[in-house]
């Protein structure tokens, strides 16, 4: 199964996408998480996205449409994927529906978890101070004011990218600010999975 997930920072996208590898054997392709190993390795891509992606604004899309062109070709997406943080605005929606055409994939699904902000925000600082406490790195990302700035952010580009799956008829919703388990079997019936 070929599918995008879009929410929010905090909407849950990375812990359903976890489950659904785990359980069903799909790939997640996180770009945020390609794109932090990308700047932890201090490589070419990483080095042009490290104060962007701090500050809460988008790395160029030309970057993550070429860095999700290659990842799709590996072996392990055969079986299915899960594209978590892209495409984040229409025209990385529109590159996608290019790139697949020429490959001849298809999606099945576009699932968007539905949140309230004000209490994603609530969540996003817990996990910042929760990592901190465990003595994990917090995220460069994480700190108040990027993160207002990165719901600004899907506010004005990432949330057309709803609409323009809502006219293929491939959006399908699921209320995010359930527990985790809800979300999950709500998933499952939305992908009859
Ligand atoms: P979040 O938890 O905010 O949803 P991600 O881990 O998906 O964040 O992404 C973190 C940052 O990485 C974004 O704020 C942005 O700078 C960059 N990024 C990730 N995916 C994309 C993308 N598809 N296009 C542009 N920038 C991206």
């Amino acid at each position: 199964m070929k599918l995008v997930f879009l929410g929010p920072p905090g909407a849950g996208k990375g812990t359903q996408a976890k489950y659904l590898e785990d359980n069903h054997g799909f790939v997640q392709l996180s770009t945020g998480d390609m794109l932090r190993a990308a700047v932890a390795a201090e490589t070419d891509i990483g080095l042009l996205a490290k104060d962007i992606m701090a500050k809460g604004d988008l790395v160029p899309d030309e970057v993550v449409v070429g860095i999700i062109a290659d990842r799709i070709e590996e072996d392990d997406c055969t079986a299915g994927f899960i594209l978590d943080g892209f495409p984040r605005n229409v025209p990385q929606a529109q590159a996608l529906t290019q790139m697949l055409e020429e490959k001849g994939i298809a999606l099945d699904h576009v699932l968007e978890l539905d949140v309230d902000t004000d209490i994603l925000i609530e969540r996003i600082n817990t996990r910042a101070a929760e990592n901190a406490a465990a003595g994990a790195e917090t995220r460069a990302d994480d700190t108040a004011e990027a993160l207002a700035h990165r719901v600004k952010v899907y506010e004005e580009q990432t949330a057309p990218v709803s609409a323009y799956y809502a006219d293929q008829g491939l959006l399908v919703k699921v209320d995010g600010m359930q527990d985790i388990s809800t979300v999950t079997g709500q998933i499952k019936q939305a992908l009859s999975l």
